[in-house]
């Protein structure tokens, strides 16, 4: 069975998740932050190696992690969308860095992959996902289990951000028909920020038409 651990993030309290498992000693890493604290992880739980990142989207406080862990690891994959998410690793302005004084550009030599719409993480335990535009088009959501890591696409008790550069509340009202489907399943969301929560009872218009939107970028 797959455990997801979060982190909170100093930068707008982004979500970063360590996917292992027991009997594994390589880790996945979700949305990538804070740095150290997943270095100690890895050390405290006895692990040996981070086989890969999955980038939920490119803006800036899911990926500031990105370089420090190449540093270290850096063989580990990392995975976005479409070429958008490509583009986002480099692009100042479509990432948002720009903006915030601490500009992210990921380095040349990262080993970067698309998303398979179904792909192995470990022997046995697959990962399935769907490309979600509407906050960015690069977003993109994935199940592993019965864990659904959504970014920033859909977060509790939150409108979803789309009044920024590539988002489209036309593409989230389409994205949005896809959750719908996958209620009654027993999802927990993993979400780009804030707590998990279960997906079965959670009310879907909020993403749409809900009032707050602070600090989803
Ligand atoms: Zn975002």
């Amino acid at each position: 069975m797959v455990e997801q651990t979060r982190l909170i993030n100093a930068q707008f309290n982004s979500n970063t998740y360590i996917l292992s498992m027991e009997d594994e000693v390589s880790v996945w890493l979700v949305d990538p932050g804070d740095a150290q604290p997943v270095f100690d992880w890895i050390r405290q739980n006895n692990k040996k190696d981070l086989k890969g990142i999955l980038l939920t989207h490119t803006h800036f406080d899911h990926i500031y992690g990105v370089n420090e862990l190449l540093e270290k690891y850096p063989e580990c994959l990392i995975y976005v969308a479409n070429e958008y998410g490509k583009e986002g690793l480099t692009n100042i302005k479509q990432n948002g860095s720009k903006y915030t004084g601490n500009p992210i550009v990921i380095e040349k030599h990262a080993n970067i992959r698309f998303f398979e719409h179904k792909m192995n993480l470990w022997p046995n335990v697959e990962l399935s996902s769907l490309i979600t535009p509407g906050h960015s088009d690069d977003s993109i959501c994935f199940m592993i289990e019965n864990l659904l890591f959504t970014g920033d696409t859909l977060i509790k008790g939150l409108r979803t951000v789309t009044k920024i550069r590539g988002g489209s509340v036309e593409k989230l009202t389409d994205s949005i028909q896809h959750f719908k489907q996958w209620q009654g399943l027993g999802y927990l969301v993993c979400p780009g920020h804030g707590e998990e929560f279960d997906l079965d009872k959670y009310d879907l218009g909020r993403a749409i038409n809900g009032s707050n939107t602070k600090s989803s970028l």
